[in-house]
This record gives C-alpha cells, structure tokens and sequence, in this order.
C-alpha cells in the first residue's frame, strides 16, 4: 500500500479498514501512487524549468554587457570623429549631435534663432541652387542618400553625406555627417598656385602661360582677333649673380618684374618665361600703337637704376614682339618667334624687335651654320692666317697673331666674326680653341726648327674658355707636347670676357702665368674700361681696339683717347698693341705718341697670311731681339 495513506490510517486509528474493504484501499492506493508520481514529475520539470531559466538570466546578463560596452565604445567614436553627425527626427529636430556637430552649429550659427535643425542646416548652405536641390530631396524623396561638398555661412567647406535613419523599412530620422574640408582645400589651391606660379616673382610661370595663351588664341580666331606677345629679356642679370651673389640678382629681378608689371593693364598678362625672360600678352584691337607705347614705357622703366641698399645697378632690356596670327598660329610658335626676334634685337644692338620672316631666315643660317661647324671640325677645315705685330720705329717683326680662317663649302671665307659668336653660343668654342691652340703651337714648333725662337704668337680665346678651369690643362698640354717655351704663347681675351667669371678667370690665368703664358688685353675702351681688373689680373699687353685707331690721324678727339689710353698702359707698365693702323699718319702718330714699347699691327704693315708666307717673312726679314 502506499505510505502516505498507510500513514494517514495509522494517525486515524482506523488500521483495521483494510481488511474490511481491501479493493477500495487498493483502489485508493493506487490514485495515491499515481498522484504521487505526477507530483514528482511536476517537481523534476520545475527544476529544469528554473535552471534553464537561470542559465537565460545569465546570458541576458553578459549580452547586456557586452551591449554597453559596445554603446560606450559607440559612443566615444561618434565624439571622437572628425566629422560633425547630425541625427534629426522625421520633423527635422535635432534628436543627436556630437561635439564637431556643435562646435559647426555654433561657427555656422545654426541654434541662433533656437534649437537646432535640419531646416537651419540647410538654410546655412552658401550656394542657393545647392540649396534648394537638397531641400527638395528631404522633402520628396524622404529616404534618399546624399553625397558631395558644400560651403557653409562659416566660410568652411565641407564634404557631405546624408542618409535616412531606419528601423527595419522603418524611416525614423535622418542623419548628417559633414566633414570640413577647408584646409585639404586651401593647400589643394596653394599647391595648384605653386604649379602654376614663379615662385620668386609670384607671376605666372611657362605652363600656366601657355594654358592662358592657348586659351586666348581659340578666342582670337572665333573672332578675328589678333594677340601680341612681347618676349623681354633682361641683360646683364647674370653679371649682378655672379659679381654680388644670387640673393642681389633675384631682389634686382623682382624689382624688374614689377617695373614691367606697372607698365600694363590688369587685362594684359605678365609672365616669367625663364631666368631673366618675361612675356607680355596683349589681346586687344587696336594693338599696334599701343605696343609700341608699352614698349616704350618698358624701356623707360629700366632706365632708372636698380638698387641694392644703396648700391645703384643699370639694367637694360631687349623686347622682341610677335603677333598672332601672322607670326604663328600656335602658343609655341608665337613666343619662339618673338623670341627669335629678341635675340636678334640683341645681336643688332638694338632694344625693340618686331618679327620677320628675315630673322627667321637669320635664326635658320645660325642653325645651318652650327651644323657647318661641326662638320668643319670633323674633317679640321679651320686655318690659322698670321698676322704679324712689329715694334714701332725698327718696324722688326715682334709677334704675330693667330686669326681662324674657314673657307665655305663654296670657297668663300667665312669671316669669324660671322661663326664664332655662334659656336659660342652653341658650346662648340671649345673645341674650335683646342684646335687653334695645338695648331698654333705646332707653328711655334716649326718656326723653332727653323731658327725662328723669338717671335711671340697670340691666339685669341672666347668667352666660354676662360671661364672654363680645363683651359689652363688644354694650354699646358698642348706647349708640353709641341716642346717650345710658353713664354713665346700670347693668350688675347677681351675685357667683357673677364667681367663673367671673375674668380675662375682669375684663377686660371695666374695658373697658365705661373707656367710662363703671357696675356694681352684684347679691344681696350669697347667694354668697362676697368681700371681695377687690368691691375688686378697678369697682363702683359694691352691692344688698343680698332675703333680708336681708325682716322685717328684726323681726329683730336681720339688723339686724345688714344693718348689718355697709352699713359694708363705705361703707368701699368703694359706694352701696347695698336691694332688697325691702315696708313702712315696714323703709323708716325702712334710712334710719335707713346713713351715706351709699343707694337703696331695693322694692314700698313701686314695682312693676316697663311702660315707659310708668314714664315717666309720671318725668314727674310730681321726680327726683334726683345722678348
Ligand atoms: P680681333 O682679335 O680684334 O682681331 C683683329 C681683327 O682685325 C682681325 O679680323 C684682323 O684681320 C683685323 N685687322 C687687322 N689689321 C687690320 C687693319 O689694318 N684694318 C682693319 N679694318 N682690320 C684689321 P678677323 O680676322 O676678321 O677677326 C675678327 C675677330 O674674330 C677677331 O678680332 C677675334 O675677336 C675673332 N677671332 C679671330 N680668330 C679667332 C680665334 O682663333 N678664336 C677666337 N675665339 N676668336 C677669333
Ligand atoms: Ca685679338
Ligand atoms: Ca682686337
């Protein structure tokens, strides 16, 4: 039987009702048992009940950690972003903004007039097209998404996003995200600036020239119009750089360019072609006249000098002027044709040049000419006549110069004057003085088998050589290799030629002195005149250029000069070499005139010869003894 009922009929007393109704206890016992065992089942399912209940607290309990966790890390990125975050209601209130969202609503006075909103925002962008585009959006297409840059009431810029806030297809707001863009923008342009811009005159530089140019001739040819190009270069820029440093040269530069900047209209356009080269453009009707004045003007402003502190500079100025379209229909022909004009302005002594097809054919010959030389090279095409230099009064043979003759392809003599100054232009004087200075001591060589060891023999060096330090090897080497004494070698520059490269120049002749070379002063009174150089480098010899010598014999004013000129070479204790004298008078002259040695040279005495007939000359004739 089940115990609990036999328990229940002890504590009755009624132990005996068992035997008188068995079944029905039975029966009884058996509901017990059956009770008994669903009430055990409902306890076992409880436990489970409540243990898995317990183990879902447990998880609620670490997801709801782990979601603040995320929340606070949320929400410390949303403050932290660069970008200022608007979230706004359907209604457009403001339902969250982070710290950049307010500092930009405070710069942009978005919560003046009250709360901020998504209507203030959008009030507060400049452009008003932009505006309304976004206005409308909001409106019509409620759950749009919005991207690009705009600028606000804060003068800032900013890249922009928007997008609908959902839950699930739910729309419930709308967030902003603005990103201030201002500064990127400003080193965008400051870099674009500099692109385009010189940087030490701020003007525009090549590249921003031809854009613009390229711009205007389209517009020029739509209407008929013509466009001008003045190409300016300033002359003498690198005499300052290399005499008083380059922070003189550029301070002389930017005083230049203003100079030609206050000569122009604001519609004409300045800019800075190259080193000391400026280009003018002007684009207006009715332009010849007023060319002519601006030019004018441009070279009146150079006219005043320059100054550096107190220091007073001359600058000068050569203009070569272009027109579109009769000068070339491209940005690159019209500056390389005024261009192309300038430099023959400068060739010509002049300041202003206007193109013609003549200097194109000019510009062309020097081209041709560049290539004849070095073909001439090639196959040493290039003489060497002599002409001799003799001592006043005994009228002996003193030296004689060494002057290049190259016969042209039609047999013609093709007078230096014509290519050297180009093979200096072009790099090839080098090459030509290599050759000069071994064939001339080749001849040194040859006089000395012949006996002849007392005659000097000058050779005329460029620009380019003595400014170079591999001269004084070249020089060296060449004396060496020939075997004759260097003291018999005359090395002739000109004055301007020193003014370039003071120092090296320097340098490099007391190095070729020290060897024994000796130095003649070529063309004295065409270019500075200074006093200060002829002292302070190793001349021997000072030639008196031909432009005073000539006629001299009629005029008192050059009598004078050339006298004045002799007292300066005998108080530096320099021989003096009059070269040109074509007549007697001038001859007595110049004998009756000088005090101490003087050599004249000239077709009075002597013409430039070939080699041989010099050297007959020498042989016939006595020679000087002096040395
Ligand atoms: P330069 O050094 O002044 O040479 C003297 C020039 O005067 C020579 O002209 C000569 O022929 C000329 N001449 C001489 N006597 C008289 C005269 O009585 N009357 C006139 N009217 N002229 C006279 P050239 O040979 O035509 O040379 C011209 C210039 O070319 C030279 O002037 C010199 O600067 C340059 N040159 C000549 N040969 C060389 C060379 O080998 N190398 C370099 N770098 N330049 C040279
Ligand atoms: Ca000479
Ligand atoms: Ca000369």
């Amino acid at each position: 039987m089940n115990k609990l009922l036999s328990r229940q009929i002890a504590r009755l007393g009624s132990e005996g009702i068992e035997s008188l109704y068995p079944k029905l206890l039975a029966e009884i016992s058996s509901v017990y048992d059956e009770h008994e065992n669903e009430l055990k089942l409902l306890e076992h399912s409880l436990v489970v009940a409540s243990d898995e209940l317990n183990d879902r607290l447990e998880k609620l309990n670490e997801i709801k950690k782990q979601l603040e966790t995320n929340l606070a890390a949320l929400a410390a990125i949303f403050e932290a972003t660069g970008e200022a975050i608007f979230a706004f209601d359907l209604d457009g209130r403001l339902v969250r903004s982070n710290c950049m969202a307010d500092q930009l609503a405070q710069r942009a006075g978005l919560g003046k007039k009250g709360p901020v909103t998504q209507a203030g925002l959008v009030t507060a962008i400049k452009s008003e097209e932009q505006r309304r585009v976004l206005a409308d959006a909001i409106v019509n297409e409620p759950v749009c998404e919005q991207e690009g840059i705009l600028e606000l009431s804060d003068k800032h810029a900013y890249e922009f996003r928007y997008a609908p806030q959902m839950i699930g297809d739910k729309q419930v707001g709308r967030v902003w995200c603005l990103h201030d863009i201002s500064h990127q923008k400003s080193t965008e342009s400051i870099i674009e600036f500099q692109a385009y811009h010189d940087s030490l005159t701020c003007l525009p530089n090549r590249a921003l020239l031809n854009i613009q140019l390229k711009r205007l001739l389209q517009l020029a040819r739509q209407s008929d119009k013509t466009v001008s190009i003045l190409f300016i270069d300033l002359d003498g820029l690198h005499k300052i750089n290399d005499t008083f440093g380059h922070e003189v040269g550029d301070s002389v530069l930017i005083s230049a360019a203003e100079r030609i900047n206050a000569c122009l209209e604001v519609s004409q356009i300045l800019a800075r072609f190259g080193a000391a080269k400026f280009v003018v453009v002007i684009d207006q009707l009715e332009a010849e006249h007023l060319i002519k004045e601006i030019c004018t003007n441009i070279l009146n402003a150079f006219s005043a000098p320059f100054y550096h502190n107190t220091y007073p500079f001359q600058l000068q100025c050569t203009i070569g002027v272009s027109e579109y379209p009769f000068d070339g229909l491209t940005p690159n022909a019209i500056l390389g044709n005024a261009d192309l004009a300038k430099c023959f302005a400068k060739k010509h002594g002049k300041t202003v040049q206007y193109y013609t097809s003549h200097i194109k054919d000019d510009a062309r010959e020097r081209v041709e000419i560049e290539a004849k030389i070095r073909k001439a090279l090639e196959e040493d095409q290039f003489e060497l006549y002599l002409q001799p230099e003799v001592l006043c009064e005994s009228e002996k043979i003193y030296a004689a110069e060494a002057l290049i003759r190259w016969r042209g392809e039609d047999g013609q003599f093709i007078p230096p004057d014509r290519f050297i100054p180009i093979a200096e232009e072009s790099g090839l004087i080098n090459a030509i003085s290599n050759q000069v200075l071994k064939k001339a001591c080749g001849y040194l060589k040859q006089w000395q088998q012949h006996g002849i060891d007392n005659v000097k023999l000058s050779v005329n060096l460029s620009v380019a050589d003595i400014s170079d330090n591999e001269v004084v090897d070249t020089v060296i080497r060449e004396v060496k290799a020939a075997g004759v004494p260097p003291g018999l070698l005359v090395l002739e520059v000109t004055e301007s030629l020193l003014l370039a490269n003071k120092d090296t120049v320097k340098n490099s002749m007391n190095q070729l002195k020290q060897f024994g070379v000796q130095f003649a002063l070529d063309d004295f009174g065409t270019g500075y005149s200074s006093l200060s150089y002829l002292q302070d480098l190793p001349f021997s010899y000072l030639k008196v250029d031909k432009s005073f010598i000539r006629n001299l014999s009629e005029d008192r004013r050059k009598q004078a000069l050339v006298k004045a000129i002799f007292d300066i070479a005998e108080n530096l204790e320099l021989i003096i070499v009059a070269e040109g004298v074509e007549d007697q008078p001038t001859y007595e002259f110049i004998c009756n005139t000088v005090q101490t040695t003087a050599l004249i040279q000239g077709y009075y005495c002597h013409r430039p010869m070939p080699f041989s007939a010099c050297t007959e000359l020498l042989l016939s004739t006595t020679v000087s003894d002096v040395n």
